[in-house]
């Protein structure tokens, strides 16, 4: 498995997680960080692991690659379910997505 340096905000590793509940599988995070998001049959989108697993435990969460944030926040800010969430991973705190502050 590869090591990857993850992203932060101030030095925060952060990780993402999808609510599959208001995924409307139109694939738009899957078109901006295809690294970190899927979509699988059943039509709805999920997270991959760094070795590149397709996670489908409900709430289940990945490490945001330092390289793929801008991707994957903007993946958070298009779309149109408002489901894609990405929190600090030291206190859970939601960064970017429909919770963030
Ligand atoms: S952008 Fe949102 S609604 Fe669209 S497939 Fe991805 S998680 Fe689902």
């Amino acid at each position: 498995m590869s090591v990857q340096q993850e992203a932060g905000v101030d030095g925060e590793a952060l990780e993402v997680w999808i609510d599959q509940d208001l995924c409307t599988g139109d694939g738009i995070c899957a078109q901006y960080a295809p690294e970190v998001f899927e979509l699988d049959i059943d039509g709805l989108a999920y997270v991959k692991s760094p070795g590149d697993e397709l996670l489908q435990d409900k709430g289940a969460t990945t490490p945001v690659p330092l390289t793929l944030l801008t991707d994957v926040v903007d993946s958070a800010k298009e779309c149109p379910g408002e489901c894609i969430h990405v929190r600090r991973v030291s206190d859970s705190v939601e960064v970017f997505g429909p919770d963030a502050e």
